[in-house]
């Protein structure tokens, strides 16, 4: 439970006066994202603002600069509305003892600025400046005062991100508000630390950064936003290892095998395993084998055969006598996983099942009957797996295909299903960086499959304009002379799926023109049935090429294919290019891609199709990828839109998380209850950023 003095800030934005429903809810979503969860405070608080407005600057009209924000007071002079019917602006005059101005406002109510700008008064205003030939003008004034209001005008304005609806002045009031609720709270950084960096303390920190008393220039270090980047990286880092000592305290089974089902399936596979898989899977089946619980990721590029280390592990499990969940994000990736499988597994004996949300009814009921009397020995799904009524026999390793979509709540709710601790074996396709590895996973046991199966031959990969189109399509018909099939991918148009289908049916067409029936269409939208039919089609043979959108995920495995076209390759993300381009080099023959854009080029769309022509390595593509986009969307954070971290920069404090991840594992050795007087102060740093359940971890006494 939250303690009561860190209530107050956890307070919905509505309880801010001015705060209506409809302005609650837009700040819902720009501070919680696209689930329109109610907005807090504390999350106000913790979205700091982009840059600075400086009103400091002073003058008379006579003074004003060529632009630029200015702050002055004058005399409202005359108003001259706009001729009726045209666009022209209002206008209003103002004077002082040096000279003239303009103030402008273009569709704006006139009784509203007859209110605010009462001829002969007196006012103080602050806005950005232009010239209209000899004669100054401030368009739409920020700020209008009476001169004894003067000290409502901030001097240094902050000026934060926002969300249509939501004004910077909206944010400042409601961040003014969880400023005043701010509790005392004791400090939980170690003071000499705090002290050789040159932070500030929390509460003065974040004063510091909505109430700027100085304006900070580019490229001078900012000692209050790192002290809460640290803030963050350090609950996150506790939290972590409070998780991971959690799991690592339950005590493990042996799970060891005799390895006679292993030893069958790695018989009957149509190849032999790598020596990264041999590699991955021996430190799997040692792990497996010992009295502690194993909590270990297999990291591997895309195409480098996880799928199958996955399944000797599961074997493992089973002959130990366990079962073992093999749990997917997605249905389609389930019913693959589950063909894939159950052709290794034919004739093995190793019984399998599927559970997925489509499973209802009697289907469902039978294999919730199998799996607790034990006669299922994998049971293969989504995360319908960890509904409450699943009920296994005796569940021994759990194995998560593609961790990072799934959250923390259920990873362990899938785990608690186990009789004891279960051993857990969570693979990962994207690549992530260490720095990044760090903040979702901790220090978890890493084994990595380096290498990819033999006789996959370097990918030739080609960057050129969309004005090469008719070459391209010449380069297609030596291709298909000579056999080879092509994949053509459309442009993703984020606008609407429509827009994307009509581009994709267009260039279906004009394909279909130049190689009459040998080009098929595939897309979203298509019937499940008619979709089978054209990738049958493809894969027989009897097409030559495949037009599609992204939106399927070409998830095919077609190793006859070794051309790849991505058109308007500019609007795809790296890591989306590298999976696309996947989907060829599978065979033996020498396989090309070649990307066409659409001139001109930006600056990160000009790096990123550099980086896809240089280098084949995911963990290389991952790492740029990381620093062209940043964290959060590289994680597909579960909160859609929101970044991994609110306050840190994973690319620019990658030193502040390595040195958050020592500072909370010598923490936790030295006071694993977060019992002392810093620990207190911790507790604190964890229920600010919400890692409540970390808490309820905590070593009892
Ligand atoms: P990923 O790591 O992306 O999940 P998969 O497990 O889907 O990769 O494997 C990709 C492809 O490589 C599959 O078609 C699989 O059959 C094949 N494959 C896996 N291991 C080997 C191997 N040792 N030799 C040859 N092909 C392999
Ligand atoms: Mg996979």
């Amino acid at each position: 439970m939250r303690p009561d003095f860190l209530n107050p800030l956890f307070a919905d934005v509505a309880t801010v006066k001015g705060v209506g429903d409809k302005l609650a809810k837009l700040f819902g979503k720009l501070l919680r994202g696209e689930g329109a969860l109610p907005a807090r405070l504390v999350d106000a608080l913790f979205h700091l603002p982009a840059s600075v407005i400086d009103r400091r600057f002073r003058c008379t009209i006579a003074q004003l600069p060529v632009s630029g924000v200015v702050t002055l007071e004058v005399s409202i002079g005359k108003h001259q509305p706009p001729p009726r019917g045209t666009r022209l602006p209002y206008r209003i005059d103002a004077h002082d003892e040096t000279g003239h101005m303009q103030l402008t406002f273009f569709s704006a109510y006139a009784e509203h600025l007859a209110r605010n700008f009462p001829e002969g008064e007196r006012r103080i205003i602050s806005g950005e400046i232009s010239w209209y030939g000899s004669e100054a003008q401030m368009s739409h004034p920020d700020y209008v005062l009476r001169p004894a209001d003067e000290d409502k005008l901030p001097r240094i304005e902050p000026i934060y991100p926002l969300t249509a609806g939501l004004s910077s002045k909206l944010v400042q009031k409601v961040v003014a508000a969880g400023l005043a609720k701010l509790p005392v709270l004791a400090e939980w950084q170690d003071a000499a630390w705090l002290q050789r960096q040159g932070w500030p303390g929390f509460a003065a920190a974040l004063s510091a950064l909505h109430q700027p008393s100085q304006v900070i220039p580019l490229g001078e270090p900012q000692p209050a936003r790192k002290r809460l980047a640290y803030d963050e990286l350090l609950a996150n880092q506790l939290a972590l290892t409070l998780v991971r000592a959690q799991m690592k305290r339950a005590a493990g089974r042996v799970l060891s095998g005799t390895g006679a089902l292993r030893h069958k399936l790695i018989g009957a596979l149509p190849y032999s395993l790598t020596s990264a898989q041999a590699g991955a899977l021996a430190e799997i089946v040692a792990d497996m084998a010992m009295p502690t619980r194993m909590i270990r990721l297999l990291q591997g590029d895309v195409g480098s055969g996880k799928t199958v280390v996955a399944l000797l592990a599961l074997a493992t499990a089973v002959e130990a006598g366990a079962q073992g969940a093999f749990m997917v994000p997605t249905e389609i990736l389930a019913r693959q996983h589950f063909a894939t499988l159950g052709k290794l597994c034919a004739g093995s004996g190793l019984r399998l099942a599927l559970l997925t949300g489509r499973e209802k009814g009697k289907a469902r009921d039978e294999v919730l009957e199998a799996l607790a009397a034990g006669e299922v020995d994998v049971l293969v799904g989504t995360h319908a797996l960890f509904q409450g009524d699943v009920a296994f026999h005796d569940l021994g390793l759990v194995v998560i295909d593609e961790q990072h979509r799934f959250g923390v709540h259920q990873r362990l709710a899938l785990q608690a299903k186990g009789k004891e601790a279960v051993d857990l074996l969570v693979m990962t396709a994207t690549p992530i960086p260490r720095t990044l590895a760090l903040t979702v996973y901790g220090d978890m046991d890493v084994s990595k499959l380096t290498e990819k199966p033999a006789g996959r031959l370097p990918i030739d990969t080609r960057v050129m304009p969309m004005e090469r189109l008719e070459d391209v399509v010449h380069g297609l018909h030596r291709g298909f002379e000579t056999g080879a099939r092509a994949y053509w991918v459309c442009p993703l148009v984020e606008e609407s799926e429509q827009v994307d289908l009509a581009a994709a049916e267009d260039r279906f067409a004009a394909l279909q023109a130049v190689f009459p029936g040998k080009v098929g269409l595939i897309h979203g939208r298509m019937k499940a049935q008619d979709k089978d039919k054209v990738m049958a089609g493809f894969q027989s043979g009897a097409l030559s090429m495949l037009v599609a959108t992204t939106v399927i995920e070409v998830g095919v495995d077609v190793p006859e294919a070794s051309i790849m076209v991505i058109e308007n390759a500019e609007r795809f993300g790296l890591a989306q290019l590298h999976q696309l381009r996947g989907r060829v080099g599978r065979g033996s023959a020498k396989s090309s891609c070649l990307l066409l854009y659409q001139a001109p080029l930006g600056e990160t769309a000009k790096a990123r199709l550099s980086i896809m022509r240089e280098s084949e390595d995911g963990f290389r593509i991952a790492e740029e990828d990381l620093r062209l986009r940043g964290a959060g969307e590289m994680l597909g954070t579960q909160q859609a839109g929101l970044p991994l971290f609110k306050m840190a920069d994973v690319v620019v404090d990658g030193d502040l998380l390595a040195a958050a991840r020592d500072d909370a594992l010598l923490v936790l050795a030295r006071d694993a209850g977060l019992t002392s007087p810093r620990g207190q102060a911790l507790r604190s740093l964890l229920y600010l950023f919400e890692r409540d359940e970390a808490i309820r971890l905590l070593a009892s006494g």
